[in-house]
């Protein structure tokens, strides 16, 4: 194997960054193309500032779980005319879009999501909240990386191919997306990147085409992981060579050690192939920004992921409906009142309330428990045994705030990965350390996913432990070739109790996981949950679930939003009229 000491070649094209595309990304389209995108959805629709559409009967409505994707489907609902009270078992809104405070007064840690694609759906839904997103989110290739993988150390410089052997996996990839896949120099399926472009088109017939061409990915893909669909790919069996080189087995654990973005794609490599190639289409994993507001003076800095919630939550109750935090669901029933269907909820301590209709926007293993304790027939057995077969992953994150001193004479150090180590990652969030350049910034020392999450959760339970542990790895794996690091790692060991910020998504009794990706297989348990709103209108359904676990882009915000249109526009439509007579994308495509 290539040495990675060897750092990058001097002489090469600007590097864009993981899973660069030669397109123009200007609008988000979930995979099955219809004839309007989100964006497209959201703004003819007028945005939060104007309603979706009319109901026409009276509807009282209750929102289990004050996340993004609850109060996104309450202010829809709401501006729709329904009633809406949502009851968050937690004492705050936001659920895993989680910015916990730091010891450092101003400062916070993001416990959850951090990372926001630019051209979504969520872009539109930050800015129509005067949120903004910053460009430039501290990955790889976008800021200077210290790697260490297999024993060696080097330098991944911005905007350059990643060192030694991964730069033929970059390659590799980049091939695949810009030029598909090849047999014998006859092409059997077409590159992603035209797809994409095909998919942001404005002909209907454009559209489909891509639609189709992407299908045709799934049909393939669709009962494969992520590890059994990159060496069909690479490997030079099935297809073509992909990229530069054919991949050696070297090749292949060093593209499940790095990853894309977040590194270690390991952790996720049992996954459905589809789910990423899902991520891939929709433009998740490029051009990633940081969560941001405009300051009075005019210049942008970054801002607590939670203020986006909070102030969705602020809105909403401008907007007339309610939001009660402290109120745990723990089941619920049905009953007729005045001949009349309705939902009876049992609200921990505050006893039985009754509604029209309950959406639960709770993770799947929350609202399983939700259902397990309640009576009569909420859903259909279909539609239990689909919500049991979604699979929750875990996630632990390990922060430590640092003195700024070592940072501000190695300018361009805010991150490292420790590759093929149970440590993984490591991002400094410069802006996050507190108020006025207070000298503090906070260190995301550890992000690990999956198993291996697991795994160091159960041997380190102790937040000073996994620190140690991980500042221990840190000294082995980036400190061989010279002193530079154990200054950091030196402070990172010193820093007291209170100065580190340790969560276990497992543990969290409100998600009790992070989130789901789907297992290889699953491509129809998902096109059934994601779609199961069309059933609003012919078959009586007072029990609904929302939540980015319900979709194929699990794991992110916008999958959140985008679960929240769809159920919102299909329940409208059910129940009154839409303006523009357009339901969101997933639901008018599948008609
Ligand atoms: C570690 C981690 C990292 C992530 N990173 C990113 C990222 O970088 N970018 C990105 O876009 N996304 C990321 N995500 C995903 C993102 O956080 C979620 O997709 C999004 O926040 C989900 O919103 P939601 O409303 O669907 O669910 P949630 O945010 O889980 O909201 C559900 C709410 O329901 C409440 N609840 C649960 N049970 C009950 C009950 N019985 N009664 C009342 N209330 C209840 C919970 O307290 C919670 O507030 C990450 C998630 C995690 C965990």
């Amino acid at each position: 194997m290539p040495s990675i000491a060897q750092g990058p070649a001097s002489d090469t094209a600007p590097y864009r960054g993981p899973f660069p595309l030669p397109v123009t990304p200007l609008q988000h389209r979930f995979s099955f193309a219809s004839n309007c995108s989100y964006i497209d959805w959201y703004t003819s629709n007028g945005g939060v500032h104007h309603p979706i559409g009319k109901i026409s009967t009276r509807k009282h409505v209750a929102v289990v779980g004050a996340g993004v994707g609850g109060l996104f489907t309450a202010q829809l609902l709401r501006g729709a005319g329904c009633d809406v009270t949502v009851l968050e078992r937690a004492a705050h809104v936001g659920g895993r879009a989680r910015s916990d405070p730091t010891h450092n007064e101003g400062g916070w840690v993001e416990q959850g999501a951090m990372r926001f694609p630019v051209h979504a759906l969520s872009a539109a839904i930050v800015k129509a909240h005067g949120f903004e997103l910053l460009g430039g989110f501290p990955d790889p290739g976008v800021v200077r990386t210290g790697l260490s993988f297999e024993g060696e150390y080097a330098e991944w410089e911005p905007h350059a191919p990643p060192p030694g052997i991964f730069e033929d996996i970059d390659a590799a990839w980049t091939a695949f997306i810009r030029e598909g896949l090849s047999r014998e120099g006859e092409r059997v399926l077409a590159p992603i990147a035209d797809i994409i472009d095909g998919l942001a088109a404005k002909k209907k017939e454009v559209i489909n085409a891509a639609a189709a061409k992407y299908r045709a990915y799934v049909d393939v893909f669709q009962s494969q992981s992520l590890e059994q669909g990159t060496r069909s790919i690479f490997s030079g069996k099935q297809y073509d060579r992909v990229g530069p080189v054919v991949w050696s087995e070297a090749h292949f654990e060093a593209d499940k050690a790095l990853g894309r973005g977040s590194g270690g794609l390991g952790a996720v490599s049992q996954r459905s192939m589809v789910a990423i190639l899902e991520l891939i289409i929709n433009q998740m994993l490029v051009n990633q920004a940081s969560f941001g507001v405009k300051a009075e003076d005019g210049t942008s800095k970054h801002a607590p992921v939670q203020a986006l919630p909070a102030r969705m939550a602020a809105r909403l109750i401008k907007a007339g409906g309610k939001v009660r935090c402290g109120q745990r669901v723990t089941s619920l029933g049905l009953a007729p009142v005045d001949g009349v269907q309705k939902v009876l909820l049992n609200v921990k301590g505050a006893g039985r309330e009754v509604y029209d209709d309950v959406v639960l926007a709770i993770p799947p293993n929350a609202a399983k428990t939700v259902l397990a304790r309640s009576s009569g027939k909420l859903m259909s057995r279909r539609d239990l045994l689909d919500l049991n077969s979604l699979d929750t992953m875990n996630a632990v994150k390990l922060y430590v705030e640092l003195e700024h001193k070592h940072y501000m004479d190695q300018p361009g150090f805010p991150r490292v990965l420790l590759s093929d180590t149970p440590a993984n990652q490591s991002y400094l969030f410069e802006d996050a350390g507190g108020r006025g350049g207070s000298g503090v910034v906070t260190n995301l020392i550890a992000y690990q996913w999956g198993q291996a999450a697991g795994e160091l959760a159960e041997q380190y339970e102790d937040k000073i432990a996994l620190r140690d542990y991980i500042a221990g790895q840190m000294r082995a794996n980036l400190c061989a070739g010279g002193g530079k690091w154990h200054e950091w790692i030196d402070d990172i060991l010193a820093a007291p109790s209170e100065r580190i910020h340790y969560i276990n998504w497992d543990k969290d009794p409100s998600a009790r996981g992070a989130f789901v990706l789907m297992l290889p297989g699953q491509e129809k348990v998902f096109a059934r949950i994601s779609r199961r709103y069309l059933r609003l209108s012919e078959e009586e359904m007072h029990v609904h679930l929302v939540g980015d676990s319900y979709t194929r882009l699990g794991g992110w915000i916008e999958a959140a939003f985008v679960s929240a249109s769809d159920f919102a526009s299909a329940y409208v439509r059910a129940h009154g009229e839409l303006f523009n007579a357009r339901l969101s994308p997933v639901v008018c495509n599948a008609q």
